[in-house]
């Protein structure tokens, strides 16, 4: 039986091919390093996986800055501070919003000790310790996990992608669908736009195949966001309304991203899990993939099923995580343990 019937199973599986096997054209260089995340994106759009293809030195110059991501404000900081102790107002370029946003940004990198200070009178001066790596990622690759695509599943992805490309916030786009045996059939390529890739995944054994490469999109170009489209069927004539779209402001949200999948990783999932439920394991089916199990259920559950309103939840008993169990914080704890160890694997150059 296919164990793989969930979008969200399927999801999982597409992240571990991607950390495996990326990218999926033979003839690109292997000089790269590859960072995995899922459900992330902007206000307005999320995608279910990125990856991000990037310059392996550049990676573990990033990891000195800590597996958190750094947000907007450090950024402006780090990216900024300079190599000599100087008056941070004398530095940092104007933020566009209050100079106390900026101090507070200070404490907070100084916290985290990414960042050097220290009080000259009233005034304070900073002073950087590494420079903040701006080349890390390279690219930023979207993919939409779509296990049945039918003809509606991909007229429904369709506008979603049209978006995707009308901004160009992502390098490529690309939909994952279930390998079949069958090539995925043409008819459903009209309702993606030609810019999208197709990428044909086998979750059981993680076997790939193209099936249509995608065309990279004009990062460095403005972008145009779509607010609102005729929804009256191919026959209606009415505007759209479209929205213009800074490069500046696409690098600034391209990092930010990149930023947070650096920080959370795919394998956050147990985060929006119950772990500390006794039902709940991670199982390794091909000795490379930690999965969550269900033991309730007898299988593998979704990220929805397994909330606070689970029926099935039992909270760990508490002699789990004292006495009769040998690691602190019982076996909840220490799943998440487990999967922020393989997070941190992939992530060269952090300390442990
Ligand atoms: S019983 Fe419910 S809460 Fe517990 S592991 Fe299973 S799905 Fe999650």
């Amino acid at each position: 039986m296919d164990r793989y019937t969930t979008e969200f199973a399927f999801e999982l599986r597409t992240c571990r091919w991607a950390e495996r096997a990326w990218p999926p054209d033979e003839s690109a260089s292997d000089d790269h390093a590859v960072v995995v995340a899922r459900q992330l994106g902007t206000k307005r759009r999320r995608w279910d996986t990125i990856v991000l293809e990037c310059d392996p030195e550049a990676l573990r110059e990033r990891a000195k800055f800590g597996s958190e991501r750094l947000d907007s404000d450090l950024l402006h900081v780090v990216r900024n501070a300079p190599a000599e102790w100087t008056y941070y107002r004398d530095c940092l370029p104007h933020p566009g919003y209050p100079w106390r946003y900026v101090r507070e940004a200070i404490h907070r990198a100084d916290d985290r000790g990414i960042l050097e200070t220290r009080k000259n009178g009233n005034r304070i001066e900073i002073r950087r310790k590494w420079p903040y790596p701006d080349d890390w990622v390279r690219r930023i690759v979207a993919i939409e996990n779509k296990p049945d695509l039918d003809a509606s599943a991909a007229r429904a992805l369709g506008s979603q992608l049209e978006y995707d490309v009308a901004v160009g916030l992502a390098d490529e786009v690309w939909v994952a669908t279930r390998r079949t045996g069958d090539l995925v059939e043409r008819a459903l390529f009209e309702d993606l736009p030609v810019e999208a890739g197709i990428l044909a995944l086998e979750p059981e054994t993680l076997a790939a195949e193209v099936a249509w490469f995608p065309r990279s999109l004009a990062v460095d170009d403005p972008g145009t966001r779509i607010l609102e489209r005729p929804d009256g069927g191919r026959r209606d004539g009415s505007a759209a309304r479209f929205e213009y779209v800074d490069p500046d402001a696409k690098r600034a949200t391209r990092l930010e991203i990149a930023e947070r999948a650096y920080e959370r990783g795919w394998r956050s999932f147990a985060d929006t899990m119950r772990p500390d439920c006794r039902h709940f394991e991670l199982r390794s089916r091909d000795g490379l993939q930690l999965e969550p199990y269900c033991a309730a259920k007898g299988r593998s559950q979704t990220a929805a099923e397994c909330a606070g309103g689970c029926a099935d939840f039992e909270p760990e008993p508490p002699v789990w995580r004292t006495r009769d169990w040998p690691i602190e914080g019982g076996p909840g704890k220490r799943c998440k343990r487990l999967l922020e160890d393989r997070r941190r694997r992939h992530r060269p150059g952090l300390q442990q």
